[in-house]
């Protein structure tokens, strides 16, 4: 098998060896530099399509990232105006490489396009590979593309991610330059999302409309076991999914995506595929190629991958934690202390600068990890807490503290290594950091650990935000660098009154400790920091000045596009929150209550019998059940009505408004509805049960 990886690795992408074979060297060069002129991208969008249809593909698309979160194509076959004779060409030129105009009507735009102007456009990023993807269909070449309107605004994650990644390369390499480095040129974020992900038995899935419309289930008693004896983490991958896996490997593989690691969850059911980290827009696309490679295998093996963030009440849900870094083109990681870190100057200041950014922009970050299925983990003391602080460990806390009490550092906790006392094992190198799994943004040794971002969502929002706000605080360093030179002070104490400036006036935002306990509320809520609880209460830092004057400065968004971005998140909510609603409502007027009627019926004609046979016998147990089913059935039908009475004054409101009232109302009656039922479930007759139960979704596989 081993010999397969190589065999396999980007044996369906156009990779740079491809393209440096197949490309003229001053048109390799051009794409290199994204320079590229009309005569260039016609020769390279014909070494394209050769390679492409050597694979075998028939189709072309551009890959793009409306704000739906997804990813949409729209295929378009090589094929052209036949010839007198009949015969095809395979046609593909350099503008289809480089851009396509789809009608963009129906894609959320938050105000940006009225419907009747549909123009849009999408165009090539030559910095993600381009690859080819063999579905049922067909062979499809895939090209990665930014989407915008026809008045050019952002309609998409893509174009915000890479003006982003502009705006910290410039501040980042700015900053450098001031600190006395000659030799750096840019600045790139790396990011490794670890994706965590449920997979179910797909006959069982179909059998609950909750799962199939909305990826959750909206009813449901707790198994009699749950996760609380810890055997599913790291444990035994069961068969059926491990086959699955082995095929989700050998298809990311061949897509270029380093799948590295995999492994057992926390919840039954429940797994993580993490890759090597990339640079952040082709780590995004990756991310989102390998979230449907996900589903698609799985459904080949007759399962289901479930990405959404609690698709089960009571275990844990799934997140993606973003592994995030700065480093530069000469191969300096700014987020990795040197062996001592006391007289580490620059990290030290980049330290500062993160606490500056997350403490300046914490709501902004929690909104953008965030979708209406992260509210159902965000600080529910198995995901980080909705509040956020840094974690930075012993050995950097311990730096961070001499800076905040003297103004500069001049010890720290050495690593060493770790002897098991043991002779049979060798001692271990021990990190100076232990890990922090409570903390929403934990340092961990040479990156930071974003451990909020919601399962389903483009990796792409999260990262505009830590690079915009990087951007800003490396700008903001710089700037107060320069002051002071220009007050006659030394480079080295300009910096360390900087550091020690960024540091002091963010101190709130450091936390060592256990994020999950009350104290932690209170303390940070004493401190300050924003716990906020839902995401569309969350939702108004996108538009807040503090994020419109980053944004814009960097030329990374407008307040025009924030403020279509505000729209289509509070859309994306009330459209989430009316689709859970109605499939309430259905499932329980269609399904549960015939199914409960029918098991009273059975309770009620087993007693007319039994009485009919034996005057005196004792149905107690009948009469019970009946009584305890009946009440609970009148509660049921009470909680619908009221349901679907909020859910049609819902319908009928706009923008916020709406998103308000689904979460402050609709949301509390979904939960009144869900109370009886799986009270109800509990009690009828298994065979009864019109639906699949935890049990049997989550341990039957
Ligand atoms: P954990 O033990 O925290 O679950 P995993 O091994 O599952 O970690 O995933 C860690 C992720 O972090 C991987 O994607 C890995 O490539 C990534 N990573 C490692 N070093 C860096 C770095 N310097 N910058 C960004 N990501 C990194
Ligand atoms: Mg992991």
């Amino acid at each position: 098998m081993s010999g397969r990886i190589t065999e396999l690795f980007n044996n369906n992408v156009f990779t740079d060896a491809e393209m440096k074979a197949r490309l003229p060297k001053k048109v390799y060069n051009e794409v290199k530099a994204c320079k590229l002129d009309k005569g260039s991208a016609d020769i390279v969008a014909q070494a394209v399509r050769d390679w492409a249809i050597e694979k075998g593909a028939t189709h072309f698309t551009h890959v793009f990232e409306p704000l739906t979160m997804l990813t949409a194509e729209k295929h378009d076959s090589f094929v052209s105006l036949p010839d007198e004779d009949g015969k095809v060409m395979m046609d593909f030129t350099g503008k289809e490489l480089c851009e396509s105009e789809p009608d963009g009507s129906s894609f959320p735009s938050g105000g940006i396009r009225d419907t009747s102007r549909a123009r849009s456009y999408t165009s090539w990023d030559m910095t993600s590979p381009i690859y080819v993807k063999e579905d049922a269909i067909g062979t499809i070449l895939c090209i990665p593309a930014a989407f915008c309107s026809y008045t050019g605004e952002a309609l998409d994650a893509k174009t915000p991610l890479l003006r982003s990644m502009d705006a910290v390369s410039e501040q980042g390499v700015r900053l450098l330059r001031l600190l006395g480095n000659t030799t750096s040129t840019k600045v790139t974020a790396g990011v490794g999302p670890e994706q965590e992900y449920f997979i179910v038995d797909r006959d069982k899935y179909l059998q609950r409309d909750d799962l199939v419309f909305t990826g959750r289930t909206l009813f449901g008693a707790p198994a009699p076991k749950g996760q609380e004896l810890d055997d599913q983490y790291f444990g035994v991958i069961p068969e059926r999914v491990g086959s699955f896996m082995k095929e989700l490997n050998e298809e990311l593989w061949r897509f270029g995506i380093t799948a590295k690691t995999q492994h057992n969850e926390v919840a039954p059911g429940q797994h993580e595929v993490a890759p090597i980290f990339s640079v952040t827009n082709v780590a995004a696309d990756s991310n989102l190629l390998l979230m449907d490679t996900l589903k698609k295998v799985a459904t080949r093996h007759g399962l289901v991958c479930l990405l959404h963030e609690k698709p089960f009440a009571g275990v844990n849900g799934s997140g993606k934690h973003n592994n995030w870094s700065l480093s530069t083109d000469d191969g300096i990681n700014l987020f990795k202390p040197s062996k001592k870190p006391e007289t580490d100057t620059r990290f030290q200041l980049v330290v500062g600068c993160v606490m500056k950014a997350v403490k300046k922009h914490a709501l902004l970050l929690r909104t953008a990890a965030s979708n209406p299925g992260n509210d159902h983990r965000l600080g529910a003391n198995e995901a980080p807490p909705a509040i956020i602080s840094i974690f930075l460990g012993d050995q950097i806390g311990g730096v961070v503290d001499q800076i905040i009490e003297k103004g500069y550092a001049d010890s720290s906790i050495p690593a060493g290594m770790l002897d098991l006392g043991v002779k049979e094992c060798p001692a271990v190198d021990k990190d100076p950091t232990d890990r922090n799994r409570t903390s929403p943004f934990a340092f961990t040794g040479n990156r930071f650990e974003f451990r909020m971002v919601a399962s389903s969502c483009n990796v792409a929002e999260p990262n505009i935000v830590l690079n915009a706000m990087m951007a800003e605080a490396f700008s903001d360093a710089a700037d107060a660098i320069e002051a002071k030179l220009r007050e006659g002070k030394h480079t080295d104490v300009a910096v360390r009154e900087v550091t020690a400036e960024f540091i002091r006036e963010n101190k709130d935002i450091y936390f060592n400790g256990n994020g999950y306990t009350d104290e932690w509320v209170a303390e940070a809520e004493r401190r300050g920091l924003p716990n906020v609880k839902t995401w569309v209460d969350s939702i108004k830092s996108v538009t807040e000045p503090t994020t419109v004057e980053m944004y814009e400065k960097f030329h990374i968004l407008t307040k025009r596009e924030l403020e279509a971005r505000a729209e289509v998140f509070y859309e994306t909510y009330s459209k989430t929150l009316n689709i859970e609603a109605g499939t309430m409502i259905d499932m329980v007027t269609k399904k549960i209550i015939p199914a409960v009627i029918k098991y009273e019926n059975n309770l009620a004609a087993s007693v007319n019998t039994i009485k009919s046979a034996y005057a005196a016998a004792n149905i107690s147990t009948q009469e019970g059940m009946l009584h305890e089913i009946a009440e609970l059935l009148g509660e049921t039908y009470k909680a619908l009505k009221k349901l679907s009475d909020v859910h049609a004054k819902a319908v009928a409101m706009e923008g916020k408004e709406q998103a308000f009232y689904y979460k402050d109302v609709v949301k509390e009656a979904m939960d009144e509805l869900r109370a009886p039922v799986d009270k109800l479930e509990v009690l009828v007759e298994r065979k009864v049960w019109p639906m699949p139960t935890y049990g049997d979704l989550l341990f039957e596989i």
